[in-house]
């Protein structure tokens, strides 16, 4: 992500902003100076009504410049948050699954929701902060210098030691602010993943342990963030003590002197103002200054972040296939997760025809999986081709290859909202009668006019309400809403009650007349009832054919049958 050019697109938001602050800056900057006028007019008895209204005017612009400043640097801040999270949400959808499985839930989200907001404070309000508090005190100590440099040399004497204090101070808050954001941050990413296995914690009776492990995590947060008030809580005082005690010397020295008339009293007066209007923008320059480093080390990780991978969404379009050429085919396809591990697969080829039911078998973690996210194209092979009626996915478009191919995954995760809004996800615009037509090919009709709102009834969180044989047949419902020619089915491990399981697979079978059926099969009534089947063991394609042949010529698929096939609940995933 270009961050100067998402600042540069803000720039005029921006730069009025900062504008108007130095204006703000100048207008009380004239304020002590107007009230010395005010105080000499009083002593020679000159009329006041004129320093009164400029005061009262240059009090009422220092106001509406105050208020206009924090709006549009607030506003330009905004925008430049909008553009970096839109940024970041875009590559993340399009990211490479191979290179979002690599990252931690917890820290994307801290990445895209709290680095963002530091990235954002820190190139607007702090940058603003910085210009502004900067001028101010290069403006105060101009005046102070011109007004009396003898008692401005006393004053930065002062103040001076009290802001080499306050320096270091802000340094060591902003080392601290840093470590408080990574515990933090370590807390929400564990508090994440234990909430997303809520269930093996409470079967694993674990509620204790993790609360514990967690609440240590807590507890460093809530040590790092005591130790940054700490160091906070001593950065005003030792400014204010700086305030005081150049006050101090600059009444007292000062009233010596205007006593023997070296230093007229509206001079000393303004001199006064000026050191109260010195101390609070030095410390905002100070806090700005620590917040632009904090800012920079939160951009590099949203940098960091808006670097992923991503899928590249060019391509040909698919050539019309011909009516013979295979739906699927696999040639010589070897591939690997990584590197480092042995390959998922290796040196598989089949083909197959555009219709039927081709179940895939093997024990689990023999790459059965795998295969399907080659068809996606959530992998890409390291050697081989896989194509699609015909042509090498590698070549088509990504849209059109998805477009063309339903998936229908295992735990069949359901979306929020309506059984509607959920078969429609991939298809928002079907019409009412596609929607009949998926709802009678996937045997839900009387499960759906069986429910209180019908197609309009809400899904709880996860798809609760349906059971897994209903939610499943609801995933190949909505896979189906798209007219796929090849609907991939991670069939369920879990046990459907015999309704459920009769309704699936006479759903499977109807939908096998009309386009390639390719199921990763649990059950041996899947494969009995398939048009063929493919054996996989150890990443390599075992056997072809039949249940009947299969059972008189494959050693595997003869002790998987004996089996009953994958054991429920297997999946090396
Ligand atoms: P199956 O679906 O047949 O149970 P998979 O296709 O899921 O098997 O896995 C095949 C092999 O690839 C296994 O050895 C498994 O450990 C490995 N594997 C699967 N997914 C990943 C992954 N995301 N990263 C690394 N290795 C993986």
């Amino acid at each position: 992500m270009n961050v100067s050019a998402v600042v540069r697109r803000h720039r005029l938001l921006l730069g009025s902003g900062i504008l108007l602050g130095l204006l703000g800056t100048a207008a009380t900057l004239l304020q002590p100076l107007l009230i010395g006028d005010l105080i000499e007019a009083v002593a020679v008895d000159e009329p006041t009504m004129r320093p009164i209204l400029l005061l009262a005017g240059l009090f009422a612009a220092d106001a509406l410049l105050a208020a206009t400043h924090f709006y549009l640097i607030g506003r330009a801040g905004e925008n430049i948050v909008f553009d970096m999270r839109g940024t970041l949400t875009g590559r993340l959808l399009h990211s490479r699954i191979r290179a979002f499985n690599r990252l931690e839930h917890g820290d994307v989200f801290t990445r895209t929701v709290a680095d963002t907001s530091l990235a954002r404070v820190a190139l607007s309000s702090s940058v603003s902060q910085m210009i502004t508090s900067g001028s101010t005190v290069v403006g105060c100590v101009g005046v102070m210098a011109w007004l009396d440099w003898r008692m401005l040399l006393a004053t930065v004497g002062c103040l001076g030691a009290a802001s080499v204090i306050g320096l270091g101070l802000a340094r060591a808050v902003r080392k601290a602010a840093v470590t408080n954001r990574e515990d933090t941050s370590n807390y929400g990413s564990a508090l994440l993943r234990v909430l997303g296995a809520l269930t093996t914690v409470k079967a694993s009776r674990a509620e204790e342990r993790e609360a514990e492990r967690i609440g240590e995590l807590a507890n460093a947060a809530r040590a790092s963030g005591i130790h940054v008030t700490r160091l906070s809580a001593m950065l005003m005082p030792a400014m204010n003590v700086g305030t005081q005690v150049s006050l101090a010397v600059v009444i007292a020295w000062g009233m010596s002197r205007t006593a023997t008339g070296a230093l007229p009293i509206e001079d000393l007066t303004a001199f006064i103002m000026y050191l109260f209007y010195l101390v609070s923008p030095l410390v905002m320059l100070f806090m700005s200054l620590g917040e632009i480093q904090q800012g920079r080390a939160a951009i590099d990780r949203v940098k960091d972040l808006a670097r992923i991978e991503t899928e590249s969404t060019e391509g040909a379009p698919a050539s019309t296939p011909v009516a013979e050429t295979p739906a699927v085919e696999f040639k010589d396809v070897t591939f690997s997760y990584s590197d480092t591990t042995e390959p998922a697969l290796t040196g598989v080829s089949f083909s197959l025809p555009r219709t039927g039911v081709t179940a895939i078998v093997g024990p689990s973690g023999a790459g059965k999986t795998t295969l399907f996210q080659l068809i996606e194209r959530f992998q890409v092979p390291d050697a081989g081709t896989v194509r699609l009626a015909g042509t090498d996915i590698g070549a088509l478009r990504l849209d059109e290859l998805r477009s063309r191919i339903g998936l229908v995954e295992q735990d069949a995760p359901l979306m929020r909202g309506t059984i509607r809004e959920n078969l429609t996800y991939a298809r928002p615009e079907a019409t009412a009668a596609d929607i009949d037509e998926v709802i009678a090919a996937a045997h839900l009709a009387d499960v759906v006019s069986a429910l209180p709102d019908g197609l309009d009834t809400h899904l709880g969180e996860a798809g609760i309400g349906l059971s897994g044989g209903q939610r499943q047949r609801l995933a190949i419902a909505r896979a189906l809403l798209t007219r796929p020619d090849v609907l991939l089915l991670d069939e369920a491990t879990s046990h459907l009650d015999s309704d459920s399981e009769t309704a699936l697979r006479e759903a499977i079978s109807a939908i096998g007349a009309r386009c390639l059926v390719l199921t990763i099969a649990h059950r041996l009534s899947t494969t009995i009832g398939a048009d063929r089947i493919l054996v996989i063991e150890d990443g390599k394609l075992r056997a072809t054919g039949t249940h009947t042949e299969l059972m008189e010529g494959d050693t595997t698929y003869q002790r998987l049958a004996s089996r009953q096939m994958t054991p429920v609940g297997g999946g090396a995933r």
